[in-house]
């Protein structure tokens, strides 16, 4: 085991990842932006080291300024936790080839995957299920793309080869439309992410979003911790995930998950990572992979009782796996609030001084926060400042433990979405289970948001 890892993040997965490194008994090194100088997980870190200004361009994502906090600090490891140079193949590199380990897959898997036209054919030959669509990145010739939309059939939606985040993407309903809607997403994809190849998907109209775990070894092992649903969104952002997905068959999802677990294999992959697949009537349909820890992690660890983060530490200072599908159980039903420093109608940004913080607690309560009365929540950073997440033996029982932990739950100073989560756990149809991506934007038009 390392003795000490460098945590290259910051506010709650910074928290979550130094929380892991004590119970491994690994010291940490925490780095920080002078926005973060009094996060507590900075204050209470074995040791700290200032990298630069606020924006993160000079800080969380300077990869010279980390590496050499590394070097100085004699860490062995550095942990990328999520967003930032999480899936940054430069950097999973650069890091390895100065000595440390990456924790996380090679920059090889981060590179393939990070290019959705090659993770997708990498997917088709694991025989994982993907979206119809064009067989690789679309060619010039305008001929051939309405070909190949007639094949797939209408709406399609055009897709950039290195979108991410939601961006890049343009849905076509009539051919009329296609020629110029392809041109113009191949523009802004040259321009956002130096890259202009598209590819095309048929537009599923109504999926959920329903996302696999794995965690794969060095030593060609590899399985699936079982799936979550994070179909509440507001502009592909998630805002609540939980697991498992309430409604879906088990043999359904086993073969998908098995799928999964073998593509990790075929790949080489270790580490976490996250399947993302859309699910319309009854068929899983891939749409990218997430190389690295997932903001939704928790839901997981609540029903499986893995610790996710611990054993991205063990995989990446080599150990094997300690258990095989076979031991891996899911227990009972965990949900995920994610909390938001934002307007909860308008949800504009609501960075300040937290003048009161009370958390809630009780059985199956779990809060991953880095927040506390008096903190300041910068308004540098995305606006999450903790997750609550309740476990309870039926999903029934975790929504109402988590309206009682949004009840209890106090945030004064600034203004968050705890309002907007509050009135979607009493929410009939939210309650059912089963709504797709779409249900949080209908509901929030009907709402008058
Ligand atoms: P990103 O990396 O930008 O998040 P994804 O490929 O994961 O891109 O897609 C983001 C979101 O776009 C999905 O969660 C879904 O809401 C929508 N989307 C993507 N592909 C399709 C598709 N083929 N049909 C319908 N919606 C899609």
């Amino acid at each position: 085991m390392f003795k000490k890892i460098l945590i290259a993040n910051r506010g709650e997965i910074a928290l979550r990842i130094q929380r892991a490194c004590r119970e491994l008994g690994v010291k940490s090194v925490v780095v920080y932006s002078e926005a973060d100088r009094d996060a507590k997980y900075v204050k209470l870190a074995d040791e700290a080291v200032c990298i630069g200004p606020a924006p993160s361009s000079q800080s969380y994502l300077s990869m010279p300024a980390i590496i050499a906090t590394a070097e100085v600090t004699d860490a062995e490891a550095i942990h990328p936790g999520y967003g930032f140079l999480s899936e940054n193949a430069d950097f999973a590199e650069r890091v390895e080839r100065s000595g440390f380990t990456f924790i996380g897959p090679t920059s090889e898997n981060i590179r393939m995957m990070g290019d959705k036209v090659s993770a997708k054919q990498a997917m088709i030959r694991a025989g994982v299920p993907c979206v119809p669509g064009s067989e690789g990145a679309l060619p010039e010739d305008p001929k051939e793309i309405i070909k190949i939309a007639r094949a797939v059939g209408y709406p399609v939606i055009i897709k950039a080869a290195g979108g991410g985040g939601g961006r890049g993407m343009r849905v076509v309903h009539t051919e009329a439309a296609l020629v110029n809607a392809v041109q113009m997403t191949r523009t802004e994809a040259g321009a956002a992410f130096g890259n202009p190849q598209v590819y095309m998907e048929k537009f599923l109209e109504n999926p959920r979003h329903v996302e696999i775990q794995i965690l794969a070894d060095s030593h060609k092992n590899a399985v699936w911790l079982g799936e979550r649903d994070c179909s509440m969104q507001r502009r592909h952002q998630k805002i609540i995930e939980e697991a498992p997905a309430p409604g879906i068959p088990r043999r359904s999802i086993e073969k998908v998950g098995d799928r999964c677990a073998a593509a990790c294999k075929k790949m080489g992959y270790r580490g976490a990572g996250t399947f993302e697949f859309l699910y319309e009537n009854g068929e899983f349909y891939f749409i990218e992979m997430n190389t690295r820890v997932q903001v939704e992690h928790p839901v997981t660890e609540m029903v499986t009782g893995i610790d996710i983060v611990q054993q991205q530490i063990k995989i990446a200072a080599g150990e094997k796996l300690p258990f095989t599908q076979r031991n891996i159980e899911m227990r009972g039903h965990a949900i995920e609030c994610r909390i938001n420093a934002e307007d909860p109608v308008k949800f504009v940004p609501s960075p300040g001084r937290i003048t009161t913080w009370h958390a809630p607690g009780g059985p199956g309560v779990r809060v991953d926060s880095h927040a506390y009365t008096n903190y300041f929540v910068p308004p540098t950073y995305d606006s999450m400042i903790g997750k609550i997440i309740c476990h309870g033996d039926t999903r029934e029982q975790a929504m109402a433990r988590m309206r009682i932990a949004l009840s209890e739950t106090v945030v004064e100073g600034i203004q968050t979405n705890i309002p907007l989560h509050r009135e979607l756990m009493a929410d009939a149809k939210f309650m059912e289970g089963g709504t797709s991506i779409h249900y949080l934007e209908s509901w929030m038009s009907e709402h008058k948001r």
